[in-house]
C-alpha cells in the first residue's frame, strides 16, 4: 500500500467498540483496572494512551519502522534520544543545526557529562577525522537548517557502524514523504512534528522512530520515566493533520520548485539555497537519497538590511519562526530560529546574516511569486546603508534572542 493510501486508511484506534472513523481523543489520565493484580493494556496516560498509540503507529508506518514514539515537542524528542547516552559519551554533530538543537546540545548535554563535537559532516574526510573512540552518536539533519547542506546519509551510517556508534537523522525539513533515513542505514529518525507532519501550525510535537529493538525498548522507558510524551488532544490534532501530509507536500513542493527557479534567475540576489537547484553543491547526493526537494527556500539578498526590508514588505509571508504549515511564512534565521547560537559561533561558521528563509505553503503559486517579486523589486540592492540596517536588525525587540518564540 502506498503512503497516501495508508495515511487516510489506517487512522483508527484498534479495538474502539463503536468503530469510530476518526481516532477518538482518550482525554483521560487514568484507566480503571479489573483488579489490584490484573492490569489492562492501559493504566496511566504518561505510560500509554490509545490516541497517542494510534499516532505512534501511524508515524511508524510512515517511517517504515516497527516502533515510533511521540513527544511534546521536537526538542523533547531529541532530548529523549540524548537520554540514550551516558556520561563520558560523545556526540559528533553537524556544524549546521537548528538553533534549539544547538542550545540543547551545548547547554544541557555538557552538564550531563556528554561532550558534543561539531564538524562539517557533509565532508566525508572531516567526518572521518572528527569521530573519536568516545563517539556514541552521530547527529545530522537530512537537509540542514538553515544552510540547506546535505550529508551523505549512507556514508554516515557506515561510519557510525564501523565505530559502534549510532546515527540519528533529523528529517524535519523533508518529512517521511520525501526521505526515509532508516532505509538509508540511520538507526534513529526524529522529526519536529510541529512542522510538516502537523502542517497547520496548531501543535508542537516531536517523533522518534527506530528499527532497533534495544533502542526502542530504551526510548519507551525514557518516554515513561521523563513524562514528556504527547498528550491525547495534540496526538489527535497531529493524526488529523497527517492525513493530508502527502497532498500538502506535493503541492508545497511543486510551488517551491517554481519559486526557487524564478528567484534563481534574478541577478540581484547573492544565492538561492534549495536542494533541487543545479547550483546546489550536493544536488546529486540529495537526489540519490531523497525523492524530492521540499518546500523551504533560503535566499541571500546581499545585505541584512535589505533582507529585513524585504520580509517586512511581504504581504503573503508573515514573519514567523517555524515552517512547514499550509500558510507561507518568512523568517530571518540569524535573529529568530538561530539566535540561540552565539554571534561569534555563527560568525566562525560563516552563517550569513542576510539569509531569508521562506516556507512555501499551499496558496496559489502565482500569488506567492508576485508577492516575492514585488518585495524584492521594491527594495533593490544598495538601497539602504548596510551597517545601520545591521544594527537595527539586531535591535528589533520582538525577535531578539530573548524572545520566547525563538
Ligand atoms: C523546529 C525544529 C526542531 C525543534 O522542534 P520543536 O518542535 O520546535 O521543539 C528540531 N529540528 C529542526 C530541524 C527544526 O526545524
Amino acid at each position: 500500500m502506498k503512503t497516501s493510501t495508508s495515511l487516510v486508511q489506517s487512522d483508527h484506534a484498534c479495538g474502539d467498540p463503536w468503530r469510530a472513523t476518526a481516532t477518538p481523543i482518550y482525554q483521560t489520565a487514568t484507566f480503571d483496572q479489573d483488579s489490584a493484580e490484573e492490569f489492562g493494556r492501559y493504566d496511566y496516560s504518561r505510560s500509554g494512551n490509545p490516541t497517542r498509540d494510534a499516532l505512534e503507529r501511524q508515524v511508524a508506518m510512515l517511517e517504515g519502522a516497527p516502533r515510533a514514539f511521540a513527544f511534546a515537542s521536537g526538542l523533547a524528542a531529541i532530548n529523549a534520544v540524548a537520554g540514550l547516552l551516558s556520561p563520558g559519551d560523545e556526540v559528533l554533530a553537524c556544524d549546521d543545526l537548528y538553533g534549539g538543537t544547538y542550545r540543547l546540545f551545548s547547554g544541557l548535554l555538557s552538564r550531563r557529562g556528554i561532550s558534543v563535537r561539531y564538524a562539517d559532516l557533509t565532508d566525508e574526510k572531516a567526518a572521518s577525522a572528527a569521530i573519536s573512540p568516545r563517539t556514541r552518536l552521530i547527529y545530522a539533519e537530512s537537509v540542514s537548517n538553515p544552510l540547506m547542506r546535505i550529508c551523505d546519509i549512507r556514508f554516515l551510517a557506515s561510519l557510525a557502524r564501523s565505530r559502534s556508534a549510532r546515527l540519528c537523522i533529523d528529517n524535519t525539513f523533508l518529512s517521511p514523504i520525501l526521505m526515509r533515513p532508516l532505509h538509508l542505514g540511520a538507526d534513529i529518525v526524529i522529526h519536529s512534528a510541529t512542522k510538516y507532519l502537523c502542517g497547520h501550525s496548531d501543535v508542537t510535537a516531536g517523533t522518534v522512530a527506530t528499527c532497533d529493538d534495544t533502542i526502542a525498548h530504551n526510548l519507551a522507558f525514557i518516554q515513561n520515566a521523563e513524562g514528556a510524551g504527547l498528550g491525547p488532544q495534540d496526538s489527535y490534532l497531529l493524526l488529523r493533520g497527517m492525513k493530508t501530509l502527502d497532498l500538502r507536500i506535493e503541492r508545497q513542493q511543486r510551488t517551491a520548485e517554481r519559486i526557487a527557479r524564478s528567484l534563481h534567475a534574478r541577478d540581484d540576489l547573492d544565492g538561492v539555497l534549495y536542494p533541487g537547484l543545479p547550483s546546489s553543491p550536493h544536488a546529486a547526493r540529495h537526489a540519490s537519497q531523497a525523492s524530492g526537494n521540499g518546500a523551504v527556500i533560503c535566499v541571500r539578498t546581499g545585505d541584512s538590511g535589505r533582507s529585513r526590508r524585504v520580509v517586512e514588505s511581504l504581504s503573503l509571508f508573515p514573519i514567523r519562526v517555524s515552517f512547514g504549515g499550509v500558510q507561507s511564512s518568512a523568517s530571518l534565521p540569524c535573529c529568530m530560529s538561530h539566535a540561540s547560537i552565539p554571534p561569534e559561533v555563527r560568525a566562525s561558521r560563516h552563517f550569513p546574516e542576510d539569509l531569508i528563509r521562506l516556507s512555501i505553503g499551499i496558496e496559489d503559486p502565482g500569488d506567492l511569486l508576485e508577492d516575492l517579486t514585488a518585495a524584492l523589486d521594491a527594495h533593490p540592492r544598495g538601497e539602504g546603508h548596510a551597517s545601520t540596517a545591521e544594527s537595527s536588525l539586531h535591535a528589533k525587540p520582538a525577535i531578539t534572542s530573548a524572545s520566547p518564540c525563538s
